[in-house]
């Protein structure tokens, strides 16, 4: 019997958050000079996680994605891949924004890693520096071109910010079909972490449609029966296929079976959600797994969040989380929790 929430979601996906560092500060994301980081002695070792996921597997979960931060910050990071690779799971995925993969692609792939999504909002270099504010656009578009020959179906996904990057949509297009990589399309989000987020600057899924479809004709969304991955696919006159996450305008929280770990253990069963339950004591101590599974099923069994569809239908939305909220409380930012 799958484990199911109190709106009848199971909990089969999981993201673990290696680390809250991060080497961009990407606008939406990381806009502010300072931050508190995790203590280093917080994070939680490899062995622990590796623990933990054995316990998220026993409840169902079968598809991790590691992310952050950076995930490719986190030191050794393809022994923790080695280590989950051998787990009985459908997916083993990481989210990153490509900056060390020219260095990493091939360790991932040796340790078993299956899959990509590699974060580009732009194929300008100086639009790359005013969004991030780091010079090294070169390098991600090495590290791209590096993974994409290693890891086929590697996704780029592309948060679209209003006078931005929202002239790119088509360019952005035509770079993924020149690397065999689908381009998803994210709506930019309210989420803790973007304090400058206006509802102006948000691109809805529906407005980017019609935009592909004046440049190429009729858009074709793609029918996925049973699918809860985040991005409704379409597929362009010629064929190429894309994806459009809508978290903003269009939420999805009722086929939502995704639960998160932050890097120091607090496991989070909302993007939104304010309260955590803090494991990393529990694993320290080393409860017996049945005990460390009994406080995560409690919590699922709890789970009413909705949270994307409720701020959905708010009139004045602004951004999620006030600066000063988050300075108090730094597990409600987006790097922290894992995007
Ligand atoms: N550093 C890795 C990366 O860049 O992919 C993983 C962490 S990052 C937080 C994960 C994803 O969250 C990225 O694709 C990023 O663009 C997205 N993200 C962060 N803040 C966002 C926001 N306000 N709205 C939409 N997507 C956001």
């Amino acid at each position: 019997m799958p484990l199911v929430d109190a709106l009848g979601r199971p909990l089969r996906s999981l993201r673990v958050s290696v680390t809250d560092r991060c080497n961009l500060r990407c606008e939406y994301c990381m806009p502010e000079q300072e931050y508190v980081w995790l203590p280093r002695d917080d994070l939680l070792h490899f062995e622990e996680l590796s623990r933990l996921v054995d316990v998220f597997v026993g409840l169902g979960v079968d598809k991790i994605r590691l992310t952050g931060g950076e995930p490719l910050l986190r030191r050794d990071l393809p022994q923790l891949v080695e280590l989950l690779a051998r787990k009985p799971l459908q997916d083993l995925a990481l989210t990153t924004n490509a900056m060390l993969l020219d260095e990493f692609a091939a360790p991932l792939k040796r340790a078993g890693l299956r899959r990509l999504n590699i974060s580009l909002d732009t194929l300008h270099a100086d639009r790359f520096l005013q969004l991030t504010r780091q010079n090294d656009h070169a390098r991600v578009m090495r590290g791209i071109d590096a993974a994409s020959r290693l890891f086929p179906g590697t996704k780029l996904d592309a948060v679209i910010m209003r006078g931005v990057n929202d002239d790119e949509l088509e360019a952005l297009l035509d770079y993924g079909a020149s690397i065999g990589a689908e381009v998803r399309f994210i709506e930019y989000m309210d989420v803790g972490g973007a304090t400058r987020w206006t509802s102006k600057t948000v691109v809805p899924r529906r407005e980017m449609i019609e935009r592909l479809a004046a440049r190429f004709g009729v858009v074709t969304a793609l029918e996925e029966p049973g699918s809860t991955a985040p991005a409704d696919r379409h597929v362009l006159p010629d064929g190429r296929m894309f994806g459009i996450i809508s978290s903003t305008t269009e939420p999805f929280c009722r086929e939502c079976d995704r639960a998160r770990i932050t890097a120091d253990g607090v496991f989070f069963t909302c993007l939104y959600a304010t309260d955590g339950l803090a494991l990393r004591e529990a694993l320290r101590r080393r409860e017996a797994p049945a005990t460390i599974a009994a406080l995560i099923e409690q919590r699922w069994i709890a789970r009413r969040d909705r949270a994307g569809e409720e701020r959905a239908e708010m009139q004045d939305r602004i951004a999620y989380v006030p600066l000063a909220t988050l300075r108090e409380h730094p597990h409600l930012e987006m790097h922290k929790r894992g995007g």
